[in-house]
């Protein structure tokens, strides 16, 4: 996996992170350039002169175009304040403290922005727990560009930017997102980080260009605001310290936008906090003028991407099971038919089972209810056999009598047998 990670990624620096190189300059001459040091650039960025910034520890406070001559190494972290920006002239910015943001953009940043006009390479080395380490010597991993290498937080008020930087090689946060303004990443890396996750959106944030991969995070990013996507994206190649994929994790019922198109070769794993279900796919995107469902794949092999009504992106099911008996409820009730809304711990009850047969289908089946303990210890099991003419329904009342142990958890199965085990009906718990 590592080696196979590590030469996935050399070859998609090497083909798509490129920055735009402005070419050499002698000393003398004036260090002028885009922001996005971008020649061709649509956008209506203007030519900035840069003034030489000299320090190896700090970084200006007083709002100007700078560009770095020196690396700069901090123990505490550097803070981008408001109307500073830095083209890092393929420079690192890193922070060698124990447990330090690297570098802040901090409230008092309201427009603030980071770039690189040059295609300087910094070599790294993958340590065992997928934490790249700069390694300019001997590292067998290259990137292209300036790099960042620590924990960034951003939280401007106004504007971030940041064009052809990397972000790489922080063993605790990578990029935490908690701005009230706009941020913009564009033609930038984040690879190599491990932690929680590599890209924290916490807060609205606007990828373009940007490749996320070979991180070792619970999730590489997790999303839980607005979310804008374009041009060409890789998110992929990203495991957790199981080993398993996970990349893109959608919470608390967010989307990603796709607010420029997506290029070609745009490569996107996905996974949600919230669970397809049959018939319930879950959006993965908002509404788009075309499909881009091939630019997406899903982390977990139960679900696939699907192109929805109005092309809005989907996770599904792969296979959604359709069972020949559908368990309509489970209810806990009392001798005299009232119900319980908790599992009563100080006398016993009744278990009220509901069920349809669905399906064709002969021989008798198990219905069953199980209660269990506190740690999934099976308390008791009770079963009924029946073999009903399809399209029936039936209630049956398993009886619970109160026992010493807590009963935690009670659910309700349809199996073909004691032995075989094989589900028949989607189960259903309490
Ligand atoms: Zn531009
Ligand atoms: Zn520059």
């Amino acid at each position: 996996m590592k080696k196979r990670i590590s030469t996935l990624l050399a070859l998609l620096l090497a083909v798509s992170l490129v920055p735009v190189t402005v070419g050499a300059r002698t000393e003398d001459e004036p260090h002028t350039h885009k922001i996005c040091a971008d020649a061709d650039c649509p956008d209506n960025h203007e030519v900035k002169t840069w003034t030489a910034w000299d320090s190896s520890s700090a970084l200006p406070n007083e709002a100007g175009y700078y560009y770095l001559t020196n690396d700069i190494i901090t123990e505490n972290g550097v803070n981008v304040v408001d109307g500073v920006y830095i083209c890092l002239n393929g420079h690192i910015i890193q922070s060698v403290g124990k447990g330090t943001v690297t570098l802040t953009a901090t409230p008092a940043c309201d427009n603030c922005g980071l770039t690189d006009c040059t295609d300087t390479v910094h070599k790294f080395s993958e340590r065992e727990d997928g934490l790249w380490v700069l390694d300019e010597e001997n590292g067998d991993i290259p990137i292209e560009g300036a790099a960042i290498i620590g924990s960034m937080l951003i939280a401007s008020d106004i504007m971030f930017e940041m064009y052809n930087i990397n972000a790489v090689g922080d063993d605790g946060a990578g990029i935490f997102l908690y701005s009230r303004g706009k941020v913009l990443l564009e033609k930038c890396g984040i690879s190599g980080n491990n932690g929680s996750h590599a890209l924290n959106a916490i807060s609205p944030v606007e990828l373009r260009d940007c490749i996320i991969c070979a991180n070792r995070c619970d999730s590489a990013v997790r999303v839980s605001n607005e979310f804008k996507i374009g041009g060409r994206i890789t998110i992929d190649a990203n495991i957790n310290a199981d080993g398993k994929s996970c990349n893109l994790e959608l919470r608390e019922g967010r989307t990603v936008t796709i607010a420029e198109p997506l290029s070609e070769y745009s490569y996107i794993g996905v996974s949600a906090e919230a669970v397809p279900t049959i018939g319930n796919p879950i959006s993965v995107t908002g509404a788009n003028g075309e499909d881009y469902s091939a630019y997406f794949h899903s982390d977990n092999y139960n679900y696939m991407i699907v192109n929805g009504e109005n092309n809005v992106v989907q996770l599904t099911e792969v296979n959604p099971k359709t069972y020949p008996y559908t368990i309509n409820s489970l209810k806990l009730v009392s001798a005299s038919g009232e119900e319980y809304d908790e599992i009563p711990t100080d006398k016993g009850f009744i278990v009220d089972m509901d069920v349809t047969k669905v399906a064709d289908r002969s021989g008798q089946d198990y219905f069953i209810v199980a209660a269990y303990g506190e740690n999934g210890t099976l308390v008791s099991l009770n079963y009924i056999k029946a073999d009903l003419p399809t399209g029936t329904s039936f209630s049956c009342g398993v009886n619970m009598p109160k026992t010493d142990e807590l009963i935690d958890t009670v659910k309700a199965f349809v199996w073909d047998g004691l032995g075989t085990a094989t589900p028949l009906a989607q189960s259903v718990e309490i």
